[in-house]
């Protein structure tokens, strides 16, 4: 099977996305405000806030989360965040037996609707090999020490499929509302490099 991880070297992509600019601009197709508004949608509105609101739907409703088990993209999508580099979503529930990380082996493949841009050590050589051969000693230098008992699951994101790590509701949390929970989850807990913070924390 052939691995689609569809796009190149950030290099080669400024290069892209300048030429192309610039060709639209000339040709009246796309105005310069236009595109500093898409910028700043990507720098302001896509961030790992969206994937919190996400997560913490999903452990208040259980409707919710039957539907983010069944179909990520839509349940995701209900929340009003998908499109480029978030078309086909798979929500990776972890529990007590089970932790799941992301990694992309082959480039950099990422959820950004959810999660915004990846992190530098995401694209790191270090991380996309380490994190398959040894992945228990990459999540404790990321301070995650888990259960002997726990298996951990490695998924290896393409450009066809970008996975979303719903991390376990921390403990004494039972009284918090939606918006407070959504404020422990933190972009490695879902990534699967650290876990959602206590309350109090
Ligand atoms: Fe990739």
């Amino acid at each position: 099977m052939t691995r689609d991880h569809r796009h190149g070297p950030d290099d080669e992509l400024a290069l892209r996305a300048a030429a192309l600019e610039a060709v639209l601009v000339e040709k009246g197709l796309l105005s310069t405000d236009q595109i500093d508004a898409i910028v700043e949608r990507y720098e302001r509105d896509l961030g790992p806030q969206n994937g919190a609101r996400v997560v913490a739907r999903a452990w208040v409703d259980p409707a919710y989360r039957d539907r983010l088990r069944a179909d990520a993209t839509a349940a995701i999508g209900e929340l009003g965040f998908g499109g480029f580099e978030g078309a086909t979503m798979v929500a990776l529930e972890n529990t007590p037996d089970v932790h799941n990380v992301v990694v992309c082996t082959l480039c950099s493949c990422y959820p950004w609707p959810v999660l915004g841009l990846p992190p530098t050590w995401y694209k790191s050589p270090a991380y996309r090999a380490r994190v398959v051969a040894e992945p228990r000693s990459v999540l404790r230098e990321f301070g995650i020490e888990l259960p002997a008992e726990a298996r951990i699951r490695v998924w290896d994101s393409t450009s066809e499929v970008r996975y979303l790590v719903v991390p376990q509701r921390p403990a004494g949390t039972e009284g918090m509302g939606e918006e407070a929970l959504a404020g422990l989850v933190t972009r490695d807990s879902m990534i699967g490099t650290g876990l959602a913070r206590s309350p109090g924390a």
